[in-house]
């Protein structure tokens, strides 16, 4: 049967809501419409009280305690909180002074990440991004080896948005606490996904963002160690001083509350729903990598998220690709930027050439993902890349064994 038009295939981006969660919501628009920092009357008691609900069900999916949760608007706003914040706190040298501290990161982060680093790069601050392997990891040996007397902080993602592969957050912990430096990790891809432990993970900073887990928009958490270490942060953002000084702001309680409904249902459903993706997942790339010559996955094969893929397909535009399988929903591996079509510089920083950069799709599936979306999509998919290299005369001159070295395949 074919499914329902079109197909959302691009969970990574953002997820629909959960009606579960719209439901949790609706509340917070009509009866407990206080504020939660009225504390004088039962208005401001009743918003309380259900950020607090929100905040026990944050802290209890990723090991935290409650008062460690500092609601913000999103994963952008934690990870500037979080880096700039350390950054100031922890800072080796007033401001106006060079040499203020080194910071460890890596090419391929978000840029709510690289972008943050770069501006402390301006004020004063050394950063070393550090250059994943081919298969897309940054490991504990490479924070490690690029640690020095001065290093303050390592920012380092949990599992990337682009490929989904992920990196060894526990190592990378345990080696900060080892040395006495903040460890911040962007959590956006993974919390809801896999177990997270900050505890045991031994993560200082961990940012994510309500909307990639079937929660609303305009709502994230930085979750900020308080023993051992405890950590200290400057704000960015002044104010009425909520959430204990660190982020000001009357609290958005529809957002918290959703964000907390979310994080409860995907604390029981995410073993179930990852391990049924992944099947669909690895049915997917099996049956298009079959099917196609000259295809190749991007990233470290198994330590990935099991709902996510990033397939590069030889001979052909990601864009042409899209265009062609317009029913769906992915995102490719080129960015639109003003004046031209840039390979996504997370495959560059792997090592991937512009050609198969340019030649890639992301696919994330997700809750409502059916074993049919799927079959449709491999379908259209390889129906649009055997058209669309049927019309390209480089195609047809690497099948007649025409060397085109300057274009390295890994052929399947
Ligand atoms: C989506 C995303 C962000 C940004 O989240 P916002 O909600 O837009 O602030 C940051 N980091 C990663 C890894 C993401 O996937």
């Amino acid at each position: 049967m074919a499914p329902k038009l079109p197909i959302y295939l691009d969970h990574a981006a953002t997820t629909r809501t959960d009606p579960r969660v719209v439901e949790a919501m609706l509340p917070t628009f009509t009866e407990i419409f206080g504020n939660p920092g009225s504390r004088n009357h039962s208005f401001g008691w009743a918003a309380e009280a259900a950020v607090d609900t929100a905040r026990d069900q944050v802290a209890a999916l990723i090991g935290a305690d409650p008062k460690e949760i500092v609601f913000t608007s999103g994963a952008t706003e934690s990870n500037n909180l979080a880096i700039k914040g350390a950054a100031s706190m922890y800072a080796l040298k007033p401001a106006g002074e060079t040499g203020r501290g080194h910071i460890i990161t890596a090419l391929h982060e978000h840029k709510a990440v690289l972008d943050p680093c770069k501006r402390l790069q301006k004020e004063g601050f050394d950063v070393t991004y550090l250059e994943p392997g081919q298969d897309g990891i940054i490991t504990r040996q490479m924070v490690e080896a690029a640690m020095r007397e001065d290093t303050i902080l390592v920012t380092i993602m949990w599992a990337n948005n682009e490929i989904g592969t992920i990196n060894e957050i526990p190592e990378i912990g345990a080696l900060c606490h080892q040395k006495n430096v903040i460890f911040h990790t962007d959590a956006t891809q993974w919390v809801g996904k896999m177990p997270t432990d900050v505890k045991k993970d031994e993560v200082d900073l961990l940012s994510f963002s309500g909307h990639k887990l079937y929660g609303p928009k305009g709502v994230g958490v930085l979750y900020v160690r308080r023993r051992r270490p405890r950590v200290r942060l400057t704000a960015i953002q002044e104010g009425g001083g909520q959430e204990r000084g660190i982020r000001s702001g009357t609290l958005n309680v529809s957002g918290i509350v959703g964000l907390g409904k979310a994080c409860e249902l995907a604390m029981h459903e995410m073993d179930a729903e990852r391990e049924r993706l992944f099947k669909l997942r690895r049915k997917l790339e099996e049956t298009v990598t079959k099917a196609l010559t000259v295809t190749q996955i991007n990233g470290h094969p198994e330590k990935r998220l099991a709902h996510l893929t990033n397939i590069s397909f030889g001979f052909v535009e990601g864009e042409s690709l899209m265009m062609a399988t317009k029913e769906i929903a992915m995102s490719s591996g080129s960015a639109c930027t003003s004046a031209s079509l840039e390979p996504s510089y997370v495959l560059k920083s792997l090592g991937v050439g512009d050609d198969l950069a340019h030649s890639s799709l992301r696919i994330s599936l997700g809750r409502w993902t059916t074993e049919e979306e799927i079959d449709y999509a491999a379908a259209k998919i390889i129906e649009a890349v055997n058209k669309l290299r049927d019309l390209s005369p480089l195609f047809d001159m690497y099948n007649e064994g025409i060397d085109i070295s300057k274009i390295e395949w890994a052929a399947h």
